[in-house]
């Protein structure tokens, strides 16, 4: 197992924003457990960008639920921008947490379906209630160009390709400035082009914007 050492906020180009330790996680499943998670350690920095690899079922998905901290480890630490995540941690401070500093995208698209793209991606930023609704307005229309879907923000996801519906996502995963933000197989229901699309953007935001 790697070393990992607590998180050290402001320690400029050497932050460390995720730091995982020993971490198991263990679902019940009936009366047997299954292991999903067996002694994790990994320390992400602030900038990086980082793919993980692995067998289907090899926990992937697992790490980045608990990383998200919209799951809870059996054992061992997790903390996740300078917050150190506990087994009793409250679920409103995980929440805070999750709205001002860490944006998902999962390989389904779930976007809501009555709502047009601008819309969905006026979500987080209308829950966080901190911004005007001009301000929203405009960071929201900014960021949907930024993913080339300018000229779609007045559709609904049932008129969006599956490309298009992603790229929509990423952008409401992005709209309020996360320090991370994490996918789990964002291309999965993509084809090539698609996938090279979403790609890019990614890494652009990655070198542009500094997002983890
Ligand atoms: P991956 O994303 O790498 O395909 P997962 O993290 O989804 O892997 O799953 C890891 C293991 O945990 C698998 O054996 C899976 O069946 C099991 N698992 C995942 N979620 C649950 C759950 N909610 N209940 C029981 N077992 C689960
Ligand atoms: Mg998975």
């Amino acid at each position: 197992a790697m070393a990992a050492e607590a998180a050290a906020p402001g320690e400029r180009g050497d932050e460390r924003i995720v730091v995982v330790n020993n971490l198991h996680k263990t679902y019940l499943l009936g009366v047997e457990g299954v292991a999903a998670l067996r002694g994790v350690s990994l320390t992400i920095r602030r900038g990086e960008f980082v793919m993980l690899f692995g067998t289907s079922g090899g926990g992937k998905s697992t790490l980045l639920k608990i990383i998200g901290t919209i799951d809870r480890p059996t054992k061992g630490t997790v903390s996740v921008c300078g917050t150190r995540i506990a087994p009793a941690t409250p679920d409103d401070e995980l929440a805070k947490l999750r709205l001002r500093k860490l944006g998902f995208v999962f390989q389904t698209f779930n976007l809501v379906a009555g709502m047009t793209a601008l819309e969905n991606v006026e979500m987080p930023l209308t829950l966080q209630g901190s911004l005007s609704p001009a301000e929203r307005n405009a960071r929201c229309t900014s960021i949907l160009r930024r993913v080339g879907m300018g000229d779609r923000m007045n559709h609904v996801p049932s008129q969006l390709s599956g490309g298009e519906q992603q790229r929509v996502t990423i952008a409401r995963a992005m709209v309020h400035e996360p320090d991370l933000l994490l996918l789990d197989e964002p291309t999965g229901d993509l084809d090539s082009n698609n996938t090279e699309t979403v790609m890019k953007i990614l890494l652009e935001l990655n070198r542009e914007r500094g997002v983890t």
